[in-house]
């Protein structure tokens, strides 16, 4: 069973999660309404963004998958996420294929917080372990 901790943002402000409530609204999610900002840090401390983006085929890309590429994209050397924050209107997780991305950067850190907001200002927060504890491997 997953420990759950619910933290009041008004209290504890938290700059990832300003920064992915700001950019959920940029989402382009015309079918399923369910619009995704995401934040990634990485190990200097830069913060990386991504929203998802729908198509009329029923596929497309989910907010993670934006904020992954874009740190990717930025920094060719080292590719550690140290922290990742969603922000959705009802506080939702990462599915199971974002989590497999995530972990693929977390240098092996099981304790990697995954932090699940809402648009109310609350929060869950999660090691990436708890959400992903059986990962597939790296190599095959
Ligand atoms: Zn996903």
């Amino acid at each position: 069973m997953l420990e759950i901790h619910v933290m009041d943002l008004e209290k504890d402000p938290d700059e990832m999660y300003k920064l992915a409530k700001k950019i959920m609204s940029q989402a382009y999610a015309p079918y399923s309404g369910y619009k995704v900002g995401a934040v990634i840090k990485d190990e200097h401390g830069n913060l990386h963004q991504g929203v998802n983006v729908e198509n009329a085929a029923y596929t497309g890309s989910h907010g993670e998958y934006g904020a992954i590429s874009a740190m990717l994209a930025s920094m060719p050397q080292g590719k550690c996420i140290t922290a990742v924050t969603i922000v959705t209107k009802d506080g939702g997780t990462p599915c199971g294929n974002c989590l497999q991305h995530i972990w693929q950067f977390c240098n092996g850190i099981w304790s990697v917080p995954i932090y699940c907001g809402d648009v109310f200002g609350k929060i869950k927060i999660f090691q990436i372990k708890e959400l992903l504890p059986f990962p597939f491997d790296f190599e095959f």
